[in-house]
């Protein structure tokens, strides 16, 4: 079994900060783009992803509202509680409410299902993702988000990751944790998905970004605040926090345009590419550059 071993891609946690004294803070990632703006657009109404992760906080008061029933493959008795932290800290990129409390999502009218295929220490076996793929799609999500990966290619998760697309589903995932790379981590590695690394921000590769030459695009992913279990927060690093942020921009794109542009991972990077703010360095490095909202937005395709 080892062969289909996963790991979550290993973050930092620098602080929390309990409910009680937050009141909601838009982080870098949200005021570096003016999300605010593009939310008189759209705040991604009516669009569902689905989430691998660990799972989420199902009680979290900043996204109890914006949570669909989900699955745990890990212990399939239970729902999927998240017993590590980083599925909810994903989960409140992509969704976390624009109330009063604590933080807020790029696409804070989005839903998410929580699938959970990774233990509380992150690690999982790559049959559960595969499975969890599998789920997603018949509950019929619009995009699948996965901020996990290992180095070697696992071929059942590809071909759920293919069948996802062949449903019109596309699904994003971190490029992985390990800094200069040959290549980004699997499957994020595969050209059915759009691939996601990080920056800081100022707007520069963040060093333990994979590097690679299937990278696609680039996100906030240093210093993210965001949502973890038992109405806490934190501030994490990694691709895991890029891949959601991507996510909830794809949401936005999805409820304000349609599915036309939005209909294979090769239409939506054909039609991302033209909107980004451009990589400093080259595409092995940065991919087709910086995931710019507003300008994805406005576009007219
Ligand atoms: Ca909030």
């Amino acid at each position: 079994m080892t062969k289909y071993k996963c790991k979550l891609l290993p973050f930092e946690r620098i602080d929390c900060l309990s409910l009680q004294d937050a009141k909601q803070k838009a982080g870098w990632s949200i005021t570096a783009f003016d999300l605010p703006k593009s939310w008189e657009k759209t705040q991604g109404e009516g669009v569902v992803i689905a989430v691998l992760d660990t799972g989420c906080d199902l009680d979290h008061p900043d996204l109890v509202n914006n949570l669909l029933p989900g699955i745990n493959f890990v212990n399939p008795k239970l729902p999927p509680i998240d017993d590590n932290g980083h599925g909810s800290h994903c989960t409140g990129i992509i969704c976390a409410e624009n109330n009063e409390i604590g933080m807020v999502g790029v696409a804070p009218k989005a839903k998410v299902r929580p699938i959970k295929v990774l233990d509380k220490n992150g690690n999982g076996n790559m049959l559960h993702v595969a499975e969890g793929i599998r789920w997603a799609i018949d509950q019929k999500v619009d995009f699948i988000s996965m901020s996990l990966g290992c180095p070697v290619p696992v071929q059942q998760v590809r071909k759920a990751i293919q069948l996802a697309a062949k449903a019109g589903i596309i699904t994003f995932v971190a490029a992985g944790n390990a800094g200069l790379t040959k290549e980004i981590f699997y499957p994020a590695n595969y050209p059915e998905c759009i691939s996601i690394g990080a920056i800081d921000k100022d707007f520069n590769r963040a060093d333990f970004s994979n590097t690679g030459h299937n990278l696609d695009f680039m996100a906030p992913g240093v210093d993210i605040f965001s949502t973890v279990p038992d109405n806490w927060y934190a501030t994490l690093s990694g691709t895991s926090m890029a891949c959601p942020f991507a996510v909830g921009v794809a949401a936005l794109m999805l409820a304000h345009k349609g599915r036309s542009a939005l209909n294979s991972a090769d239409a939506f990077r054909a039609a991302f590419k033209e909107h980004t703010i451009s990589p400093k360095t080259s595409k092995f490095y940065e991919g087709f550059g910086i995931i710019d909202p507003q300008k994805f937005l406005d576009a007219t395709r």
